[in-house]
């Protein structure tokens, strides 16, 4: 029997979580309790239409844009997310609604916020934004990024989580372990891989929610193209979603993933039609 588990993703914006929405998607599908926490509201990231509103002559701009306000704004992105994570049949969506740019010292009432979450929640597994300091990104936005931050206050939520306070009327919780969305990892780095093959459509789906950030069918296509399917590529499947474990994993006996024995083993022509979707002329 497979044990049912509950899993927490935590994200800096309502976009975050569909980096690993696929997977979530198989977890919810299998009965699994998803549930998807957007830190920010995400207000002020990818307003694509104000920023090419205001590129414009300030005479040609669509005052419906321009003057719009950030709380409208806002709940857009919530609706776009509640909506991408319901193609997930995911319904546990939650805001903590701190504005941006998300400071952890500015907030640190955030980590009360979000210990209380994983007090209600319970998850065996949260996915949580990565907190090393990787590549260009680290050197130029580095600490001061929505993301790290994040990263940094859903560690010590989890941390203080573990551990009763004076007050609490939930017995502590301790979240057995984390991962982080490999979208932040070059890939080999990657610890596992999910195949979300059968779920790529959905990925596209869900990209294309997000009208405020100005994704598109063609743009969302391509895009999910080019990143699922280099990890695909890499593991040795159509599509697929990353993920780095925060620490390793003790294991009784080591063991070999049915995948990895398959690939060992089959024709050729049968691993092409698997990353490709077609068999090579010849086999
Ligand atoms: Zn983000």
């Amino acid at each position: 029997m497979v044990q049912k588990l509950r899993v927490l993703g935590v994200n800096a914006h309502p976009h975050d979580f569909t980096w690993y929405s696929g997977t979530l998607g198989i977890h919810a599908a299998s009965g699994d309790a998803v549930t998807v926490v957007s830190v920010t509201t995400g207000e002020s990231a990818h307003n694509e239409a104000l920023h090419d509103e205001l590129m414009k002559p300030e005479a040609e701009r669509d005052p419906a844009i321009v003057n719009q306000k950030p709380g409208d704004f806002s709940a857009l992105k919530a609706k776009e997310m509640e909506e991408a994570c319901a193609i997930f049949g995911i319904t546990d969506v939650r805001n903590l609604g701190f504005p941006m740019p998300f400071k952890v010292a500015e907030y640190p009432e955030s980590v009360r916020a979000l210990r209380e979450v994983i007090l209600d929640v319970r998850p065996h597994i949260m996915i949580t934004q990565s907190p090393f300091l990787n590549g260009h990104q680290g050197k130029t936005s580095g600490a001061t990024d929505d993301h790290y931050e994040t990263a940094f206050m859903s560690l010590e939520a989890r941390s203080q989580a573990a551990n009763p306070v004076f007050g609490d009327t939930e017995a502590p919780h301790a979240i057995a372990t984390v991962y982080y969305p490999g979208v932040y990892f070059q890939n080999e780095e990657f610890d596992f891989v999910v195949d979300i093959t059968d779920w790529f459509e959905k990925r596209v789906a869900a990209e294309d929610k997000y009208i405020s950030q100005g994704h598109y069918p063609a743009w969302s296509r391509r895009r999910m193209e080019v990143s699922l399917g280099n990890v695909g590529w890499f593991a040795g499947t159509m599509y697929g979603e990353a993920f780095v474990r925060e620490k390793p994993e003790l294991v009784s006996r080591m063991t070999v993933a049915e995948s990895d024995l398959r690939r060992a083993s089959e024709p050729i022509g049968d691993y092409y039609d698997r990353i490709v979707g077609e068999r090579p002329p010849a086999h």
